[in-house]
């Protein structure tokens, strides 16, 4: 393990910008953790934690100590005629995990197919797509307390997950490195196939499965139904995904916005999905997620460039830029983004990327 001075970022973030950070290590086994614990580099700077990159933007060089997770295993712990758990390094990549788990037709994790990322960042902002969020998988995780160096075990409940977030992105951001992340995985899975895409992008799990496979549709199919739909529709650009929330509102509000976008869609409209999450807030039956694209979309923004930055041409959520941008430039379009926003619907526009 060697501590590096005013290391380069760029290439360790998918924004490509170009920051450093004052102090770069690399962690690749628990060992190097506990070495790295009592050496006044960590003791004595703020730290950040970082994955693949792929859900963060530098807004300006790192006056600490980046750590880079690379804790690289993966392996079976329990296992019976119906189910498996498996324990898995934070460093693995996240795709690669939904590979291996379906190639051995475990289910449980196959809408989650081509997240860019990593295990230990999974459960961070609890990612989800199609329907499926890490949370349903998720079973325990273990994570090194940076204030005590001891290690901790957080269940679902005090992992406390909620849409696109959990008590490592809230309270306990910045105080944990998770270390290996357990999850469940089915051997005779339900397939989950009912999600209909909203917004400008009408790809559904279901028609591109009819498109390659035949009923009974397998997890496979499903799998590859993913991974197809979205090597159609991803950006293969300088981006972080999504950047921005979709907006939770009352159906009061709801009402008033669809009065402005009459063919605005909320999702989903049976709640079903926020149920899954066990989040009292939006089991609520009056609040509602609304397709935040389509906001954006009315308001011109969709494939409008200002500079370097600017808003992908088919996804309204997704800031891309020409791989020359800073990380102030795209706080700065950002902040003309949820201006408008703002101005135009009386409701904030949320961020989903980590602001360092
Ligand atoms: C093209 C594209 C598509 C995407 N699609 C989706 C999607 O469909 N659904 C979705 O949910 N997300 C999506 N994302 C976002 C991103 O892939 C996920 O948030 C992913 O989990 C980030 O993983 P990472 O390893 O790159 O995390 P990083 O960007 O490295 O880190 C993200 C946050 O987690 C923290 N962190 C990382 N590792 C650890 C650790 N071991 N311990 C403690 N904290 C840690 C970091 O400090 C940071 O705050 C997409 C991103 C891109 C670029």
């Amino acid at each position: 393990m060697e501590i590096l001075k005013n290391y380069n970022l760029s290439k360790l973030n998918t924004f490509g910008i170009n920051a450093t950070a004052k102090f770069f290590v690399e962690v690749t086994s628990e060992k190097d953790l506990e070495e790295l614990f009592i050496l006044p580099e960590f003791k004595n700077n703020k730290k950040m934690f970082l994955g693949g990159g792929s859900n963060v933007l530098f807004t300006t060089d790192f006056d600490g100590m980046v750590v880079k997770i690379s804790l690289l295993w993966k392996k079976t712990i329990e296992e019976n005629d119906e189910s498996v758990i498996l324990e898995v390094g934070a460093g693995e990549s996240w795709h690669d995990l939904v590979t291996y788990v379906v190639n051995n037709n475990w289910g449980g994790i196959e809408n989650l197919a081509f997240i860019p990322g990593t295990v230990g960042a999974a459960p961070v902002q609890n990612i989800a797509a199609y329907g499926e969020n890490f949370s349903d998988a998720f079973e325990s995780l273990d994570a090194f307390n940076v204030e005590t160096g001891e290690i901790e075990k957080f269940d679902k409940v005090r992992c406390d997950f909620h849409y696109r977030n959990s008590v490592f992105k809230k309270e306990l951001k910045g105080k944990y490195i998770i270390l290996r992340v357990r999850i469940k995985l089915f051997k005779n899975p339900k397939i989950e196939d009912s999600y209909y895409q909203i917004g400008i992008v009408r790809d559904s799990i279901k028609e591109e499965l009819q498109k390659i496979a035949t009923t009974p549709f397998s997890i496979k199919d499903v799998y590859q139904a993913v991974v197809n739909i979205r090597k159609r529709k991803l950006p293969q650009v300088y981006s972080v995904g999504s950047f921005f929330l979709n907006s939770i509102v009352s159906q009061e509000k709801y009402q008033e916005l669809k009065n402005k976008v009459p063919e605005l869609q909320c999702y989903p409209p049976d709640q079903v999905f926020y149920k899954k999450l066990d989040d009292p807030f939006l089991q609520k039956e009056d609040f509602v997620k609304v397709a935040t694209g389509r906001l954006l979309e009315v308001l011109g923004w969709l494939g409008k460039w200002e500079g370097n930055v600017g808003i992908h041409d088919r996804h309204a959520l997704v800031v891309v830029t020409n791989g020359k941008a800073t990380g102030k430039e795209i706080l700065n379009f950002v902040e003309s983004v949820q201006k408008s926003y703002f101005d135009n619907y009386g409701i904030t526009l949320e961020i989903e990327v980590n602001l360092i």
